[in-house]
């Protein structure tokens, strides 16, 4: 019982931190492990998109995707396919987005009842939603336009030996 009211107490400072850092990253384009500047080529930033049920197959996909991760940097995303394989699998795809913004949050949606707000679904809610007023926002999200998969794992490197691929 003390172990779980001390958990209730350390979790939302916790989730404070989390999401002040989650927003700076995802504001400035910063990596989200180390929170250094996102790998960036011609092609765009570099994201790490979780292949929900094998959606990469289906055509423009990840077009317009509403995500709530930040981008990622190359050696960290490589570190993230040492550590863990099965990102490697289906897990994850690597995607360069030539545009992006932050058009939204994601957080916890209440809604109006004759006493005090009730709480919602947690749910992504675009600034121009009329929903916006009723949500308590942990995080910015990003909608990414212009995106090119470029494989996960990275294709193998080009002979210039001083090319790192990704
Ligand atoms: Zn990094």
């Amino acid at each position: 019982m003390g172990t779980t009211l001390a958990q209730g107490r350390g979790r939302p400072e916790f989730a404070r931190t989390h999401a002040q850092r989650q927003r700076r990253c995802m504001r400035a384009l910063l990596c989200q492990v180390c929170a250094g500047p996102a790998d960036r080529t011609e092609q765009g930033v570099l994201w790490l998109v979780e292949n929900d049920e094998g959606r990469a197959d289906e055509l423009n996909w990840p077009e317009d995707l509403v995500t709530v991760h930040p981008p990622i940097c190359a050696p960290c995303a490589r570190q993230a396919l040492r550590l863990c394989p099965h990102l490697a699998g289906r897990g994850s795809v690597a995607v360069r987005v030539k545009d992006s913004a932050v058009e939204g949050v994601y957080g916890q949606l209440y809604r109006s009842s004759p006493h005090s707000p009730v709480e919602g679904r947690r749910d992504a809610v675009f600034y121009d939603s009329p929903e916006i007023r009723w949500v308590l926002a942990a995080q910015l999200t990003r909608t990414l336009r212009g995106c090119t998969v470029v494989g996960w794992p990275p294709q193998p490197a080009a002979p210039d030996p001083t090319h790192i691929p990704l």
